[in-house]
């Protein structure tokens, strides 16, 4: 055999490599967890980032692993308190290098038998202990939030809709309801799904932006009275931008009376189901016909890992069927096994053994515990801000992503946005701490979101002076 494929797959450079990387990433946890790790990321524009890359490639250097670590956004990093991505719990790595090294491909049950039933017991699992009959209820693990809530809402349309979409397609002017805070994801599945700009219904949120879930009938008849046809109702726990949990025993009750499809996007807060403190956020989820939850957001799973559950696990093979061939005929029968009918991946990789390693080795207690302190760390650093002269609050915040903003007395909205942004931008060239903005009714805020299990109340205060400190700073030097 060719020398070069063998020396590519020579079992003993593996082995070294990987006792070598192993001892890597410990030593880059502990340097992270004492803080000895001084930055969260190096920060490089774009093109300087390309060119590094393209000389790299180029260069005899044969440290790839080492760089690409100095290089990469550390989440491991208590200061990284930026976008909704988990510090994965470490171990679940190296389930990961189990799924890439074997890659089995989970389209039908021979390629991934394992991983393919691991994948049943931790949806079973979670179901029963969201408050779900997980007797009856069923879904699958699939490639990210947005990809799940399209997978959700294609099942919804093929079940409410008066056609048979998937054989004929639909002349009928669909539509669905969701607060105008929602994850830019649902508007894209329906301008995906065909309906168009009027197939989304954006109902306004009140001062917490929650949905005004008093609006919902008028909203709905006056979409009816367009000749709309209305199918469903997608509750936000919780919307992106500031975590505002929707009402989700309203939205099911109205979805009742009116016979609709009731959606859950928890790609972030479907996690309050497994704290004991912050559980009543979601209350009412168990009504959903189907849930969206990502592992990769609040359950320190590395991504992509998101859970689709329908209520009634019937309907999650009607996503890619017309309406229940297999209830009436027995020609064909439900096969949970071959995940392929039911997901848009045809290869995936063995997405359920992450989660199951959490579950076997630390129990849903883990998510109780991480949950809930994190979202305990966003009401202390609420109080923090309130308390704070020069900083004030977007919203109270009700889980852990908390938005806020620099404020002087007797200064214009418009330069408040422009000092706000020089602050972010200004921390994010830094590169010791990560933060996000968001812009609410013209105004701009920063946003954390609290994903570390090890930032600390401490670690907010050394934010909050350092962004001061960088302000009078760049002041100085305008
Ligand atoms: C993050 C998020 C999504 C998108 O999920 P991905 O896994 O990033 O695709 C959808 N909805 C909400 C509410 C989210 O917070």
């Amino acid at each position: 055999m060719n020398s070069i494929i063998h020396h590519a797959y020579n079992p003993e450079r593996f082995r070294q490599a990987g006792h070598m990387l192993i001892d890597q990433l410990a030593d880059l946890l502990a340097a992270s967890q004492q803080r000895t790790a001084t930055h969260v990321h190096p920060w490089q524009p774009p093109e300087e980032q390309f060119q590094f890359w393209q000389s790299y490639l180029q260069s005899d250097h044969n440290d790839f692993f080492s760089v690409l670590l100095e290089k990469s956004t550390n989440v491991q990093h208590p200061h990284y308190v930026g976008h909704q991505v988990t510090a994965p719990v470490p171990e679940t790595a190296l389930a990961g290098l189990i799924s890439d090294l074997l890659n089995n491909g989970m389209g039908v049950y021979e390629v991934g038998q394992a991983s393919t039933a691991i994948e049943r017991v931790v949806v079973k699992e979670v179901a029963g202990a969201m408050g779900f009959d997980a007797e009856a209820a069923d879904g699958f693990i699939t490639s990210g939030g947005t990809l799940a809530n399209l997978t959700a809402l294609l099942a919804a349309r093929s079940i409410k809709a008066k056609e048979e979409v998937w054989t004929r397609g639909h002349q009928e002017p669909l539509a669905l309801l969701v607060s105008e805070q929602a994850h830019y994801c649902v508007d894209r599945a329906v301008r995906i799904m065909g309906w168009g700009e009027a197939g989304i219904i954006k109902v306004p949120t009140d001062a917490q932006y929650r949905m005004r879930t008093d609006l919902l009938e008028a909203y709905y008849q006056q979409a009816v009275a367009e000749g709309k046809q209305v199918i469903a109702v997608v509750g936000s726990a919780c919307s992106t931008a500031t975590g505002s949990f929707d009402d989700l025993e309203a939205i099911g009750a109205f979805c009742r009376t009116h016979d609709l499809w009731f959606h859950v996007d928890g790609a972030h807060g479907g996690a309050s189901a497994f704290s004991d403190t912050y559980r009543h956020l979601v209350k009412g989820i168990e009504q959903a016909d189907s849930v969206v939850m990502d592992f990769h957001k609040m359950l320190l799973t590395p991504a992509l890992a998101t859970l689709l559950l329908f209520r009634d696990g019937r309907h999650s093979y009607q996503t890619f069927a017309q309406k229940a061939d297999y209830l009436f005929s027995n020609s064909e029968e439900p096969e949970w096994y071959n995940l392929a009918k039911r997901t848009f991946e045809c290869t995936k990789f063995m997405m359920g053994v992450k989660v199951f390693t959490i579950l076997k080795h630390h129990g849903t207690e883990l998510w109780n515990a991480h949950v809930t302190q994190t979202f305990d760390l966003g009401k202390s650093f609420a109080k923090l801000l309130q308390e704070h002269p020069n900083f004030e609050l977007a919203v109270e915040p009700q889980c852990n992503i908390v938005c806020f903003r620099y404020v002087q007395p007797e200064v214009e909205e418009e330069e408040l946005n422009a000092l706000n942004t020089a602050i972010r931008t200004a921390v994010l060239e830094d590169g010791r701490f990560y933060i996000v903005k968001t812009l609410l009714d013209g105004k701009v805020y920063l946003r954390t979101t609290l994903m570390n299990p090890f930032t600390t109340v401490e670690d907010l205060v050394k934010l909050l002076e350092f962004g001061k400190a960088l302000l009078v700073f760049n002041a100085a030097g305008r």
